[in-house]
């Protein structure tokens, strides 16, 4: 008999269903258990005394494959998703027992009785909770969303190298690397290639992983992050933030269709965000006004829970940067301003982006400016040599885009197998 999946089950039919222990109980005479696979849970039931052995030696969790008969519902329980039936085994063959668990999968109040960290010592546990599954099955569908809107858009997908020479962009602490008789470092970001390659491929984009060796412990950084990156030539940063605010509303949009029962699951609502543009010194100016403390060259991260609050289900563009608050890469605005600019959605960055500078001789003065060599940039510098146009970008990260579209707190919480300060493990 083929597997059907709990989803597809139907009144009058025999069934072959497959999944994970979701709770049991009984009595004397009557046996009931409650099946969980990918797409529901239904309720399962045996009267069979010749089947009570195997129940009894069962915990939750343990996988097994059951047959039978797909009957009305006689009993209806709120943690079944299949209400309106049930099955009566025939047979139920144990493929896996369990042992018993060191977190709580089931039970209704499993966010309050599980510490995340010991979530995340058994990740592989956790991962058998339907919030915890309705998560990553959305994150699966914002890299999709975003993959086909590139797509839509015309952009190239591109594989860059994760292993680059020690010289990098600077701004942040590197990993080490030995490589042969040199040492490499593994990439803070794929900035210089996607420029090296919009550059003749026009538009391109890429989901690429970071590793940015800084000693922080908050809730909204990673050591090894993904970002969704994307470059266009012939572009200034107006043309880049245009494509970001579709962008970010395309993913919204798609993961309102595809995963409304996931949203159902976790119990948030979302809304389509509408985008707003401000230069950096208008928002100071409002931080002024709300007696807010927001940095020189950089957004505070009071600045940017407040932009949270005054402008909610908004993109926020924060553009005409200043120079001093931005990479060395970042077209300057006359002195002291930039083509640079952050997004902020739901009150934190998401996106750093900005026109680019493709003149080489500008670009050795930044990078002296920043304390850079430029000996250590010659195949970057080199690449404007030969009719590399103005273009622009951006980088949004895919974990804080996750947790800021479902307005989840920890970063960790919607990374599979997080690395941070502390984990390495699982
Ligand atoms: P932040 O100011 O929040 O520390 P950043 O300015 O250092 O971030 P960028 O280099 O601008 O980060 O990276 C682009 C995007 O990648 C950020 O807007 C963010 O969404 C994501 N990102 C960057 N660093 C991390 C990190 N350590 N963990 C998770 N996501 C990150
Ligand atoms: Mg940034």
């Amino acid at each position: 008999m083929q597997r059907t999946h709990i989803n597809q089950i139907k009144e009058g039919h025999t069934v072959l269903v497959q999944g994970w222990v979701h709770s049991l109980r009984g009595q004397s005479k009557i046996k009931f258990l409650q099946l969980r696979d990918i797409t529901g849970v239904v309720q399962c039931i045996s009267m069979d005394q010749t089947q009570f052995g195997t129940f009894d030696k069962l915990l939750a969790e343990s996988a097994v494959s059951i047959t039978g008969l797909v009957k009305k519902a006689v009993v209806k329980s709120d943690e079944v998703t299949q209400k309106n039936v049930e099955i009566e085994i025939q047979t139920l063959e144990v493929l896996n027992y369990a042992e018993p668990l060191p977190i709580t999968i089931a039970a209704k109040d499993e966010a309050l009785t599980n510490e995340l960290s010991k979530r995340l010592d058994y990740r592989y546990v956790d991962l058998h909770r339907r919030d915890t599954q309705a998560i990553f099955k959305i994150q699966s569908t914002l890299l999709e969303a975003f993959r086909e809107f590139m797509i839509t858009e015309g952009a190239t997908e591109c594989i860059f190298p994760s292993i680059i020479g020690a010289s990098s962009e600077g701004g942040t602490e590197l990993y080490p690397v030995q490589y042969f008789e040199k040492t490499a470092v593994l990439s803070q970001s794929c900035q210089l290639y996607k420029q090296m390659a919009a550059c003749s491929l026009e538009k391109v984009f890429s989901v690429f992983t970071v590793w940015r060796a800084e000693k922080h412990n908050t809730l909204r950084h990673l050591n090894e992050a993904r970002q969704m990156d994307f470059e266009i030539a012939f572009a200034d940063d107006k043309v880049a933030m245009e494509v970001l605010g579709r962008c970010v509303q395309h993913i919204v949009k798609v993961i309102m269709e595809k995963n409304a029962a996931d949203l159902e699951v976790l119990k948030t609502q979302l809304v389509v965000p509408t985008v707003k543009y401000m230069t950096f010194a208008e928002v100071a100016k409002l931080m002024r006004q709300h007696h807010v403390e927001m940095g020189e060259d950089d957004l505070s991260g009071d600045a940017e829970h407040t932009l949270g609050e005054l402008f909610p289900n908004t993109v926020v563009f924060v553009h005409d940067w200043p120079l001093a608050g931005k990479p060395f890469y970042i077209m300057p605005k006359g002195k002291d301003l930039s083509y640079g600019y952050d997004a902020i959605y739901k009150g934190m960055e998401i996106c750093s982006g900005g026109q680019r500078i493709h003149l080489p001789e500008l670009l050795i003065e930044r990078l002296k400016v920043k304390g850079l060599d430029p000996d250590h940039f010659k195949s970057y510098i080199d690449s404007f040599r030969y009719g590399a146009p103005p273009h622009a970008g951006w980088g949004v990260g895919v974990e804080r885009l996750t947790m800021q579209i479902l307005g989840i707190k920890n970063i960790r919480e919607v990374t599979l197998f997080p690395r941070d300060r502390d984990r390495l493990t699982p």
